[in-house]
C-alpha cells in the first residue's frame, strides 16, 4: 500500500501534488488547511479534487475553524476524525485538532516553576535575555522578582487571556487517550494532527513539547504498528516500543510525504519535494 501524506498546507494549495495523488492508494491529510481565519472555498475544492483521485482520508487541524469541522461532519467518508475505519487490510483510527490550550499552560507553568536545579536557567541563560522568552512567561503569567522565578496567581483575568489564544479545535488529554482505548483499540495506523508528547521536533522554547501526553499513553497502551501526524512542521521519526510514529512534513513550505506498507508489513517512507 502507498500512502501519500499532506499536512500543514496552511493556504499552500498547490496543483504540483496532484501528480503524487493519483499513483497513491490512500491520501492522508492531517490538517491545518488554512490560516486561522482564513476559510475559503479554493481549501474544500482542494479536498474534493483530491478525494476524487483515490481514497482520501483527513482529520482537522487546530487551525481549521468550526465551519470547516461542519464540513467534515457532512463528509463522513473522508473524515477519520475520532472515527475508526478499514481500508487494503489495514484499520486506520483517526483524531484530529490539538490538545485543550488551558491545560497545556498549566503544565507549561509547572515545568518552568520546577526546575529547581536549575537545568533550563531560564534567568541567566541566553534565553532568559531573549524577548520570545519573556514574551511567553507574559502570555502564561511568570515573572522575574529578585532573581527568582514566581507564578502569577491564576486569576479570572489571566485565564481569559489565555481563553483568547484557544485554537479553533482542542481537546483534553484524558478524552483523546480514552478515544483510542475505548473505541480503536484494534487499530493498527493512527492519523493525528498533534504528535505525542515528547517527540523529537516537538519542543518549543524551553524544551517542553506541544505534543500530546493522551496520545503517548494510548500509543504505550496499544502499541498500533504506524502514527503518523503533522503540527510541528517537520518531519521525524520516533519508535515507542513497537510503534513506528512518523511526522510529515509541511506543505505550507512544499513537502509532502509518501509511505509504502509491504506484504511483510515493513514500513518505508520518503519525502516528497512538490514543484
Ligand atoms: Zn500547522
Ligand atoms: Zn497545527
Amino acid at each position: 500500500m502507498r500512502m501519500l501524506v499532506v499536512s500543514d498546507i496552511h493556504g499552500n494549495f498547490t496543483d504540483s501534488i496532484m501528480e503524487y495523488a493519483s499513483s497513491s492508494d490512500l491520501i492522508v491529510c492531517l490538517g491545518d488547511l488554512i490560516n486561522s481565519g482564513d476559510y475559503n472555498e479554493e481549501c474544500f475544492e482542494f479536498i474534493h479534487r483530491l478525494a476524487s483521485e483515490t481514497r482520501f482520508l483527513m482529520v482537522p487541524g487546530n487551525c481549521d475553524t468550526d465551519c470547516f469541522q461542519t464540513f467534515l461532519n457532512k463528509n463522513d467518508e473522508i473524515s477519520i476524525h475520532r472515527d475508526v475505519k478499514d481500508f487494503n487490510g489495514h484499520t486506520f483510527a483517526g483524531f484530529g485538532g490539538t490538545i485543550d490550550l488551558i491545560s497545556h499552560v498549566r503544565a507549561l507553568r509547572a515545568y518552568f516553576l520546577s526546575d529547581s536545579e536549575g537545568l533550563l536557567d531560564p534567568i541567566s541563560s541566553n534565553l532568559g535575555n531573549s524577548s520570545t522568552l519573556q514574551n511567553l512567561f507574559d502570555i502564561i503569567g511568570l515573572e522575574i522578582k529578585d532573581g527568582c522565578l514566581t507564578a502569577i496567581p491564576e486569576t479570572l483575568t489571566l485565564v481569559k487571556k489565555w481563553e483568547k489564544l484557544r485554537p479553533s479545535c482542542e481537546f483534553q488529554d484524558c478524552e483523546i487517550r480514552d478515544f483510542f482505548i475505548k473505541e480503536a483499540a484494534s487499530s493498527d495506523i493512527w492519523i493525528l494532527h498533534t504528535p505525542p508528547f515528547g517527540f523529537p521536533g516537538s519542543q518549543r522554547l524551553g524544551g517542553f513539547s506541544i505534543g500530546s501526553r493522551g496520545i503517548l499513553d494510548a500509543i504505550i497502551a496499544l502499541q498500533p504498528m504506524l502514527t503518523i501526524s503533522g503540527h510541528i512542521h517537520q518531519t521525524g521519526r520516533w519508535k515507542l516500543g513497537t510503534t513506528l510514529c512518523l511526522s510529515a512534513p509541511a506543505m505550507r513550505n512544499n513537502f509532502a510525504m509518501s509511505i509504502t506498507i509491504d506484504s511483510r508489513q515493513e514500513i518505508a517512507f520518503e519525502i516528497i519535494e512538490l514543484k
